[in-house]
């Protein structure tokens, strides 16, 4: 909503200002060969924020035209992320569902002699198409009669043809100083079986060809696209002039999203997923949507960071950094607090009672009352972090220590009466006192204990599984190494599995994200059982990015 007004919407506002358009109508338009990335999240945010913010329409598109790399899987997960995102698509609509219109315009263009059956294999088409400095050759069949081009593409559909015997290409000019526009191939013999389209067909259209004619057949005002298409607008542009197609979409390109330290390319998304480098494309490391969700990253917290980054001309690097804040600041909002302790270290408490211990008030969101309170149980032996007592501390060490008083949150005060260790010195257990008096956590005299530590009551405790992420590589543009899966880090992930966490958060309520009281932000995993549940960190309290990079 407070995006800032940014390249393209100028141009929509001089469209409509102008009455060139009475409305706008976008297009997110997927290739279901593998799931959603945060890349993809900036298109999706920047097309259907186009709809909802000019009271347009938008649509979800599948780019179906790949058969051998598609699937039923990829389809689906793309239509969940996209509504999680929180965005509703006008129409669902299919490049597969234009096959037949695809082809009665490739006979149109056939007709009026601007496309032509090309029976060179593949290599020699490649070859002839000349570099960037030398224009390309033209095909000998490049002239072939539209008669008998007519009736060879007419075989090719009715699969007369094996794979690579012939293709249709654009008849467009061998020597343009546009490769892109050095007669492309437009159909190709493929005989596989489509998902949705089955062995209905055995020549299917290229990207280039089908893309422009999807739009206009929708009615698209703004086709946005990436900066790499900007080379192929003039195709885009031809081809809707050579034809009778309703209208002609003027195509936008905008940069790519690019992340430090991971990658956003749905081809080594899949190699990292295929060959068992990540668990899945939900894997929590990954920048997929999926995984994102699974790591505890809100749909508020991604619009949020595309509204951020903005959209502009130039090709960037974002750091993660900026994608962590996004999710702090909206978890910070919205995470009821809770408390974990990560590293167990025992403290009893040798003058509070046996038994069954009392209920303490908790509130459940510091800055946000309305959240309300929960009760936390208290007993006489506690869990508290190892790293809050130290034996013999430095002056500014305000937790626990020999001899020093701490404020348990939420709970009393407590002094550090005796320290037990075993036999390699090690510390195992911590003896403290109470103050009765200190209920709450306030002393009734009003001296001052500066520090305050998180705790988890022993006797009530659920422990817990934490699984805690790092950077997925070790360098900031693995996608620029000659071999990005050298560059994996191998710490990606620490797993925890002797966390104690206060007994509200068993059973797990899935996909529920909380604040663990100063160890960062986490969320349910779907792994975890009744008794035992898994928490996935999603973010650490403050930035630790910057530090890391050096
Ligand atoms: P990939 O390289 O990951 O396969 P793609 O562009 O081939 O990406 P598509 O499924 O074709 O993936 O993308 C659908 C839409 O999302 C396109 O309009 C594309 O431009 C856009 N998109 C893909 N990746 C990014 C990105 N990193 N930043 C911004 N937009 C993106
Ligand atoms: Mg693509």
């Amino acid at each position: 909503m407070n995006e800032s007004v940014n390249f393209i919407r100028q141009i929509i506002d001089r469209d409509l200002a102008s009455g060139k358009h009475t409305g706008t109508v976008t297009r997110f338009p997927p290739e279901p060969n593998g799931y959603l990335h945060i890349g993809h999240a900036k298109s999706i945010c920047l097309n259907f924020g186009i709809a909802r913010d000019y009271g347009g329409r938008c649509n979800l598109r599948f780019d179906d035209t790949n058969p051998e790399k598609e699937s039923e899987e990829y389809t689906r997960s793309i239509e969940q992320d996209v509504r999680w995102l929180g965005f509703r698509w006008d129409e669902l609509r299919f490049a597969s569902d234009y096959f037949e219109s695809l082809y009665q315009y490739a006979e149109e263009l056939i007709r009026r002699g601007k496309a032509y059956v090309d029976s060179q294999d593949a290599e020699s088409i490649r070859l002839s198409r000349g570099t960037l400095t030398q224009p390309g050759r033209e095909s000998p069949h490049r002239d072939r009669d539209p008669e008998e081009n007519l009736e060879l593409f007419r075989r090719m559909r009715a699969g007369e043809f094996g794979d690579g015997e012939h293709v249709l290409r654009a008849r467009i000019d061998m020597a343009s100083s546009n490769i892109n526009m050095r007669d492309p191939v437009i159909y190709r013999i493929r005989h596989v079986s489509h998902h949705r389209t089955g062995d209905a067909w055995c020549i299917y259209p290229m990207y280039d060809y089908t893309h422009c004619i999807s739009d206009a057949l929708e009615g698209i005002t703004h086709s946005l696209c990436t900066l790499e298409f900007e080379d192929h607008r003039p195709l885009y542009d031809w081809v809707l002039d050579q034809l009778d197609v309703p209208c002609h979409p003027q195509q936008i390109e905008f940069a790519r999203l690019n992340v430090e330290y991971t990658v956003v390319s749905k081809r080594r998304l899949n190699q990292l997923v295929s060959d068992g480098h990540v668990d899945g494309w939900d894997d929590p490391r990954l920048p997929t949507l999926s995984g994102l969700r699974r790591r505890g990253y809100t749909p508020a917290a991604i619009r949020d960071f595309c509204d951020r980054i903005g959209v502009t001309k130039k090709d960037a690097m974002v750091e993660m950094g900026v994608l962590e804040n996004s999710a702090r600041q909206d978890l910070d909002a919205h995470a009821p607090r809770a408390m974990a302790v990560l590293d167990p270290l025992k403290v009893v408490i040798e003058n509070y009672p046996e038994g069954d211990g009392e209920l303490l008030d908790a509130a459940n969101h510091p800055k946000d009352p309305s959240q309300g309170t929960r009760q936390l149980p208290f007993s006489r032996e506690l869990w508290i972090e190892r790293e809050d007592f130290m034996e013999d501390p430095p002056k500014k060490f305000f937790r626990l220590a020999p001899g020093s008083e701490v404020r348990l949150r939420y709970a009393y005060l407590v002094t550090c009466t005796g320290v037990l260790h075993d036999a390699d010195g090690n510390v195992t257990e911590l003896r403290c006192r109470y103050d009765p008096l200190s209920r709450g956590g306030s002393a009734p005299d009003g001296r001052k204990v500066k520090g305050t530590i998180h705790w988890v009551s022993a006797a009530h405790g659920v422990g817990a599984e934490l699984r805690l992420y790092d950077r997925l590589f070790l360098v900031p543009d693995p996608a620029a190494a000659s071999d990005f899966l050298a560059q994996l880090n191998p710490d990606s992930r620490r797993v925890i599995t002797d966390a104690w966490v206060e007994p509200s958060l068993a059973p797990a309520a899935p996909d529920q994200n909380y604040q663990f009281e100063r160890q960062g932000y986490f969320v349910a995993d779907p792994d975890s059982r009744p008794e035992r549940p898994v928490f996935n960190r999603t973010a650490t309290l403050r930035d630790s990015w910057g530090e890391q990079k050096k």
